[in-house]
Order: C-alpha cells, then sequence, then structure tokens
C-alpha cells in the first residue's frame, strides 16, 4: 500500500497489487492467471471504477445494492465489458435488485436466500457459497458441519450454478493465523470439487493465494482506506 486516494495512484497500486499477486502465486506454486482480481469498489464513486477499468481492471466487488445500482447506470457505457461480483450480505428484500446488477454473487449464506436468488433469476446465476470457517459470531455463512447439506439443497435449484466457496478471515493481528482458516475452505472444497475459492482480501490476499485462493476481493489495497 504505497499510495492512498489520489486518482493517479490507481494505476501505480493495481501494478504493485498485480505484482504481489505474481509473487504469492509463485510461493504457491500456482499460475498468475489462475488469480483473478476483483477490485472491491465499494465507497469509491463510479469515476474510480472507470479509472481502475482503464488500468486493466474488468471484475469488480460491491457489497450493497443501493450503492451500486446507480454507480452502475454512470458506467452504462462500460457494463457490458466488466462484471460484478455481489460480495455482501444480501436480504431477502434486495434479491430482485441485486439480480439486475449483479453477474455473480458470492455471499449465498443461506438456503432461504438461495431459493429467493432461485425464484427471481431469470437465468442461471453463478454464485459462490459463504463459509463461517472460523463460526464468529459477527459474520455469515455456513458452518462447516452445514455445508454438506447446503451444498446439496443449494446444488438442488435449477437457476443456480455454484461455482465455488467463498470465506472471510477473522480481523486477527497475526497473518499467520488466518492461514489454517484458507487452508480450511480448500479442504472442505475438495469433497466438492468447485472450481473457484472466493477468499482473500487486502490484510490477507498473498496467503489465500497460496492456500489456493482463485479469486480475490481487494479494495484498501488499490483505492485507499475508505472514508
Ligand atoms: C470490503 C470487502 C472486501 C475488500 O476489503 P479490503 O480490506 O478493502 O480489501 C472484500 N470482501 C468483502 C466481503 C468485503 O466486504
Amino acid at each position: 500500500m504505497k499510495h492512498f486516494n489520489a486518482d493517479d495512484a490507481i494505476a501505480g497500486n493495481v501494478e504493485w497489487v498485480s505484482k504481489r499477486i505474481a509473487v504469492a502465486c509463485e510461493k504457491g506454486h500456482r499460475e498468475f492467471n489462475s488469480v483473478r482480481l476483483i477490485a472491491v469498489t465499494k465507497n469509491s464513486p463510479s469515476k474510480v471504477m472507470r479509472l481502475a477499468y482503464q488500468c486493466g481492471i474488468h471484475d469488480f466487488g460491491e457489497n450493497r445494492v443501493q450503492e451500486a445500482g446507480p454507480k452502475f447506470k454512470e458506467i452504462y457505457d462500460i457494463r457490458s465489458l466488466i462484471r460484478l461480483h455481489f460480495i455482501g450480505h444480501l436480504q431477502g428484500n434486495k434479491v430482485k435488485d441485486a439480480l439486475e446488477i449483479s453477474d455473480v454473487i458470492h455471499s449465498i449464506d443461506s438456503l432461504k436466500l438461495a431459493q429467493a436468488i432461485n425464484q427471481h433469476a431469470a437465468r442461471k446465476v453463478s454464485c459462490f457459497i459463504q463459509v463461517n470457517v472460523a463460526e464468529e459470531k459477527t459474520k455469515y455463512g455456513f458452518f462447516k458441519e452445514e455445508l454438506g447439506t447446503a451444498v446439496r439443497n443449494i446444488g438442488a435449484l435449477p437457476n443456480i450454478e455454484v461455482i465455488g466457496l467463498m470465506t472471510i478471515a477473522p480481523l486477527t493481528g497475526s497473518l499467520e493465523e488466518v492461514r489454517p482458516v484458507f487452508a480450511k475452505l480448500k479442504e472442505l472444497n475438495r469433497g466438492y470439487g468447485f472450481k473457484e475459492l472466493s477468499m482473500g482480501m487486502t490484510d490477507d490476499f498473498e496467503i489465500a493465494i497460496e492456500e489456493g485462493s482463485t479469486m480475490v476481493r481487494i479494495g484498501r489495497a488499490i483505492f485507499g482506506e475508505r472514508s
């Protein structure tokens, strides 16, 4: 995180993050292109999304429908060239709106939500099942022991295509404490063989990549601290 906030810093930050992704891939014996960078633009205006797009970013993460909807209208001209990943907790009454703007939903955290998505979807939607690996009270997602049933029930819904598992690691002082969380998500996925693992944010993406992440969701390292 060399730069903060100034618009012209975004290009440098994207480059810096990409380098760090490359190094982490090397460390984890991975191909560089096996990891997709999702730029998390929550709290950033559409102007910033446009700048990121000009820096080669094609995947954007947003966590609130009310915020992402209007912003995406402002970049309608590049909308078909980018993908929106919905990464936040989704309330039932926002599902319809979320489906209108999102290409991928990373945060299926209940069967009820999955059923609502299935009901409102006009097409098959690519989704992740969110796992609360560390079983934190403050986080959404299925517990490990619930995952088998969840995968079975959600997998049976015709308008949902489960493409992977997603987790948010605990906020801790020590990075090595999050490694087992990412390793656990990968291990859980062995039983299902989903293609994607959505894990890793600004503070922990390198470890997530070493442990097998295929999509990192990065905000602050690219756009600076959120106000
Ligand atoms: C905000 C957010 C991110 C990005 O976090 P940074 O620490 O800014 O990289 C990633 N994933 C989710 C689910 C988020 O809400």
